[in-house]
């Protein structure tokens, strides 16, 4: 296979031994099964733009047998799995997931064209430990006693599980992604489904097996490969999945909701886009933080949801931070994820890669400088590498500065004062992140509380945790990942009266 003829890197014998023999069909009730269809689809490896794997193509009869399936399992021996058991099949499975990290690793980079070092050092740890502080909760999902206004009534709340969850995942941090929802959906008593993206369904396969190794009873975990039509819209619409879990376009998040509305109005939680901004004030540590714009915006080759891509400076120190974010970003290394130096890998698809240029020239057409970059990057075999491109912009309404690119695109602007600053950062249709620079501590803080933005870093940028609450203010959508939360967000609240006279 042409795709694993990779110039300076020679893959585990387990990530051959996948790709080569594993069946790339539908995990449901705990075993392979192939298409109802007999439809395939294919995944490549954006850094040489080859076939990696032809994968089973799930249509709406097998999300049909996906869900029996889960629903069985919820009604039958998932539902009765003391809290502790269950939080013991997630650890197992998070020791399994470390186990074999450098395979997942490997097939995270093979598919989705991330460095390798990205995934062995990002992506797999944080897999793990966000698993196991989901299972850490599995325990702890109390309810309360209320004291009510009526005489001889003792009230308490139940947080039970929803049911049947459906998770529809992008193809950014394909493994995180999926651990992001599997952790506290199963940590909260649901059964799952997940549909991994169609350009990344790799590593959701893999961890199947693992699934299924660790021991969850069968129909616990579901795994459906397929693109969005037919295999997400048929989950989003079916009417026996109690929830779905999505983390995508805002695009695609609206016709979720409108799905789950003309079903049976399945409880929706929704992580979408964004066009974050990250201000740098002209008293701030300023070479940190024309690092932490210029990380912001490129790792991932841009395709971070959070990604800092409007890039407000105050204007005393504009010259300096343009500058500076020229030299830094022209020394960045654009290269497949398996190169001993790389920084910036290939975005995900032709079609991406298109689209990106696409923004590329309407940025110029409109009048924005190239301070860098600016193309995609021709000689690297067939891969899909667009240049790290920073542009200088004046005009708010220019579509490089309103539309959310996903590609590794940065757009710098000048700001004089705080209401003009504070005004245009918040004028756009997102809300997901925010980033502020300066040394004034109130100054932060007041920035920190005016925004419009689920999370605020103040020096620094793009830190998540499992602990600490993610997700969307305005058209970023809704619920928040991560932390306790992610718990409300995968259980519904039961009271209980009990007249004791
Ligand atoms: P996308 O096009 O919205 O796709 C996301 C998922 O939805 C994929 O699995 C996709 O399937 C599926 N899908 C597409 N059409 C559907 C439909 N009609 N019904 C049900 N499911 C459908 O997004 P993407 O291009 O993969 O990812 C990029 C977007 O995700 C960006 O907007 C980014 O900001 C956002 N994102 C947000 C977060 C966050 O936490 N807020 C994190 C990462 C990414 P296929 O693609 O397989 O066809
Ligand atoms: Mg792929």
């Amino acid at each position: 296979m042409s795709a694993l003829k990779l110039p300076d890197f020679q893959l585990q014998a387990g990530t051959m031994a996948f790709l080569e023999k594993h069946p790339k069909s539908l995990f449901i009730n705990n075993e392979w099964v192939a298409a109802q269809s007999g439809k395939s689809f294919e995944t490549r490896n954006p850094a040489t733009g080859d076939v990696l794997a032809e994968v089973a193509l799930a249509s709406e009869a097998d999300v049909d047998a996906a869900v029996s399936a889960a629903r069985a399992a919820f009604n039958g021996a998932w539902g009765q799995t003391l809290a502790g058991d269950r939080a013991a099949l997630l650890f197992k499975l998070a020791d399994l997931i470390d186990e074999h990290a450098d395979v997942l690793a490997e097939l995270e980079t093979l598919d989705n064209g991330k460095p390798i070092r990205v995934a062995r050092r990002g992506d797999l740890p944080y897999v793990t430990k966000h698993l196991r502080y989901q299972a850490g909760w599995a325990d702890k999902i109390e309810g309360s006693t209320v004291p009510v206004t009526f005489p001889n009534q003792f009230v308490y709340t139940r947080r039970e599980p929803m049911g049947v969850v459906g998770a529809i995942i992008p193809w950014n941090f394909p493994l995180l992604m999926a651990i992001w929802k599997l952790g506290p959906a199963l940590t909260a008593g649901n059964t799952l489904i997940l549909k991994p993206a169609e350009q990344t369904p790799l590593t959701a396969l893999y961890l199947a097996d693992l699934v299924k190794i660790a021991g969850f009873p069968a129909g616990v975990v579901n795994v459906l490969p397929g693109p969005g039509q037919p295999t997400g819209a048929a989950m989003a619409k079916h009417p026996d999945i109690n929830k779905i879990a999505f983390t995508g376009s805002t695009e695609v998040g609206r016709k979720i909701m409108e799905a789950a509305a003309n079903s049976n109005l399945k409880r929706v939680s929704l992580e979408l886009g964004g066009k974050s901004p990250n201000v740098i004030f002209a008293d701030a540590d300023v070479s940190s933080a024309i690092r932490g714009a210029q990380w912001a915006v490129f790792s991932t080759a841009g395709q971070e949801c959070v990604a800092g891509t409007r890039l407000f400076v105050e204007r005393a120190a504009y010259d300096q931070v343009v500058e500076g974010l020229k030299t830094q970003v022209e020394k960045m290394v654009v290269n497949h994820g398996f190169a001993e130096k790389v920084h910036v890998g290939p975005v995900i698809t032709e079609q991406q890669m298109t689209r990106v240029v696409g923004y590329i020239e309407d940025g110029k057409k409109a009048g924005a400088e190239v301070i860098t970059g600016g193309n995609r990057v021709e000689n690297l075999g067939g891969g899909y590498f667009v240049q790290p491109t920073v542009f200088a912009y004046q005009d708010d309404g220019i579509s490089i500065v309103t539309d959310e690119i996903f590609g590794p695109v940065a757009a710098v602007t000048a700001f004089d004062d705080w209401d003009e600053l504070i005004t245009r950062a918040n004028d756009t249709m997102y809300g997901l992140a925010a980033g502020v620079w300066t040394r004034d501590i109130g100054k932060a803080h007041r920035y920190a509380h005016a925004v419009q933005a689920g999370t605020v870093w103040i020096n620094g940028y793009g830190m998540i945790d499992p602990a600490a609450p993610f997700g969307g203010y305005k058209q970023s959508g809704f619920g928040r990942e991560m932390g306790k939360e992610a718990i409300d967000l995968y259980t519904q609240v039961k009271t209980v009266w009990v007249n004791t006279q």
